[in-house]
């Protein structure tokens, strides 16, 4: 398992710790108020509230922002995802058991099927669709109605929504990795709600390890809580913090054995390797690399994109411990 992708099994660990009002959510104060404002005149007015579309990678807190915006609304929220809705006739039977202001959640929306979006248009403006009931010349469809809904949808990959979809959406909100303190806060209260003693510069040492990532530290957390059990300590601190990363291989910039692995590929290749090469070498889906690897990679300087691919950077060869590569005469590294 690569240890900041989601796990199905970590599911309930992630449920249990999700925040329950906007209050308990940390950080990204914009979102946070943009959205309290727009739920608070939506209410003003009786009115479902304009379609959300929530952009940014994993595990910092999209489904959790939608769990609010339901409960901020006073609605309840059904739940799916773009791979699940397959057919027409799925997410027909979505739409129209939708009830008065509900909130429909679709997760990976980018991964919705392009024929879907012509529904999802429809009930989004008109509060209707037409089902088709014998496809053909002599097509005959049904208009259904739809009850006036909230649609948010998350998506790793805002890119892959096509102009069309995206304008459909009154807010868009993108949510960008957390700094380190509010990382810190979001794990003292997470040890609170643990029971477990979660003291301060453990709690900085997992955070700055966490790339960011709200979800990645919450499990930080729970294996470090694992070894301080194990250890009969009666609260983590940062020696326990530091066997943990440790153990789990986590280095000082939240690199894993993967991040790692990748980085040696673009150094034993030397030159720059396409997303196909590079994923068959680590044996890993293109959207893995795309959408949880290399934005950390990036933003540590450890990996450069360029139009013929990627490419190593001096700070690759420094983290990896390594000699920068031998130069031709009058050839620039990294040129
Ligand atoms: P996403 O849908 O973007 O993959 P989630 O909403 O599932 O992410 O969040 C992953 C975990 O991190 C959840 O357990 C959630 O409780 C926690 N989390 C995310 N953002 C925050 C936040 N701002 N404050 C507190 N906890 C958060």
């Amino acid at each position: 398992m690569v240890f900041h992708t989601a796990d199905p099994n970590e599911r309930e660990f992630d449920r249990s710790l999700r925040p329950t009002t906007f209050g308990e959510f940390v950080g990204q104060e914009q979102i946070r108020d943009n959205l309290r404002i727009a739920i608070g005149a939506a209410r003003g007015r009786d009115e479902p509230l304009d379609h959300v579309l929530l952009c940014g990678p994993p595990g910092l807190g999209k489904t959790t922002l939608a769990h609010l915006i339901a409960a901020g609304m006073g609605a309840d929220i059904v739940l799916t995802s773009g791979p699940a809705l397959g057919a027409p006739k799925d997410l027909a039977g979505t739409l129209t058991r939708l009830q008065r202001n509900q909130v429909l959640f679709i997760d990976e929306i980018h991964r919705l099927p392009k024929v879907l979006e012509e529904y999802l248009y429809s009930a989004m403006e008109d509060h209707a669709i037409d089902v088709v009931l014998d496809p053909g010349p002599s097509g005959r469809s049904v208009r259904l109605g739809v009850q006036p809904f909230t649609l948010v949808g998350a998506t790793t990959r805002e890119g892959l929504l096509t102009a069309a979809f995206r304008s459909r959406f009154g807010i868009v909100e993108r949510l960008e990795p957390y700094p380190s303190k509010d990382i810190e806060q979001i794990l003292l209260r997470a040890a609170v709600r643990l029971s477990v003693v979660l003291e301060a510069p453990a709690a900085a040492l997992c955070a700055e390890r966490s790339r960011g990532t709200p979800r990645v530290a919450l499990r930080i957390l729970r294996r470090v809580r694992d070894l301080a059990q194990m250890q009969q300590k009666a609260s983590i601190d940062a020696v326990v913090a530091q066997e943990g990363l440790q153990r789990l291989r986590i280095d000082a910039l939240g690199l894993e054995e993967l991040d790692r692995k990748l980085l040696r590929a673009l150094v034993q290749r030397g030159d720059a390797i396409g997303l196909k090469t590079l994923a068959a070498m680590l044996d890993e889906a293109e959207d893995t690399i795309e959408e949880v690897l290399e934005p950390h990679l990036i933003r540590c300087g450890l990996l450069a994109r360029t139009p013929r691919g990627r490419v190593a950077t001096p700070r690759t060869y420094e983290h990896l411990q390594l000699p920068p590569p031998a130069t031709k005469p009058g050839e620039l590294p990294f040129a």
